[in-house]
């Protein structure tokens, strides 16, 4: 049994189903089985609070999560016609990303992004059908993925202003001014130069390139690719959240192997930090032990 197992595999974008409620039902029995701490129960709670087939249900969401790139029975994949577009879409962000540069493509708005494809023939312009699965994807909910976080951007024109941000130096990266700026100052100053800004503010050109490129990579499947990269709109990095990691770390800063790190200790022991995706969170995202929440 899988969580939401009235949902089968969609064919491309197909409308979407209601599994919201089921959703809502599990996280709720989840959270009674954490307050109730069956270990240390002498009672059978456990079956008397949620009947067997929730709790089939968490620990399939648990496993899902645990491990995010694997593939599962009610994953949504894109349909042929849709991995086509998904392709031609994660090529073409690919070519603008290189063409404006890795660091203004992190704040270039969809319109923005639209012109400079117009404009290079590097790049070449979005067709019609391209504009049309972006604009899908950006309204699609997300929680039929799996993912389920809030949306933060509810525009898909939404840009940043240009003065409520600016550049990181060193780092390629742009952070909100005001507590992002702050808060990352604050972490630089107490942990040293071993912390560094891994990610900063992601508009949505980016976001839609990390989330499609990740489903590109498997085969088309969106659910897998929500579980660690909140589909566009949806992420906090648009807001203010930020990714830290340790100097010299590489890749590895975004796995969890950056436990290991003497950053991680020092943010984590002392408490300077709180974390936006902790482990075996209700959001149907991965543990992110470098997700800096504002
Ligand atoms: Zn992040």
């Amino acid at each position: 049994m899988v969580l939401g197992s009235t949902l089968a595999p969609l064919e491309g974008f197909a409308k979407p189903i209601e599994i919201h409620a089921s959703h809502e039902k599990i996280f709720h029995n989840l959270e009674e089985l954490e307050d109730n701490n069956p270990q240390t129960s002498d009672t059978p709670a456990l079956t008397k609070i949620a009947p067997k087939i929730d709790d089939a249900h968490i620990k399939d969401y648990l496993t899902k999560i645990r491990n995010p790139d694997r593939y599962h029975a009610d994953d949504i994949i894109l349909d042929t016609k849709g991995k086509q577009l998904l392709d031609a879409v994660v090529k073409r962000l690919g070519r603008l990303q290189e063409t404006v540069g890795h660091g203004n493509f992190c704040i270039f708005d969809f319109d923005t992004s639209i012109q400079a494809a117009r404009r290079h023939p590097a790049i070449g312009e979005f067709t019609k059908e391209e504009l049309d699965f972006l604009e899908e994807t950006f309204c699609r909910d997300a929680k039929d993925y799996g993912f389920m976080g809030d949306k933060q951007i509810n525009k898909l024109t939404a840009g940043i202003n240009e003065r409520d941000f600016s550049k990181i130096p060193y780092t390629g990266n742009y952070l909100f001014k005001g507590e992002s700026q702050r808060k990352f100052a604050e972490l630089q100053k107490r942990v040293g130069e071993e912390l560094i800004l891994t990610s900063g503010i992601r508009g949505i050109t980016k976001q839609f390139y990390l989330f499609l490129n990740k489903a590109y990579l498997y085969d088309g499947n969106l659910s897998l690719a929500s579980r660690s990269l909140a589909p566009p709109g949806y992420s906090f990095h648009a807001t203010g959240d930020f990714d830290v990691g340790q100097r010299g770390f590489g890749g590895g800063n975004f796995s969890v192997r950056f436990i290991s790190t003497p950053v991680f200790h020092f943010l984590t022991s002392k408490g300077y930090v709180e974390y936006r995706y902790k482990k075996d969170n209700m959001l149907g995202v991965r543990y992110e032990p470098w997700h800096i929440k504002l």
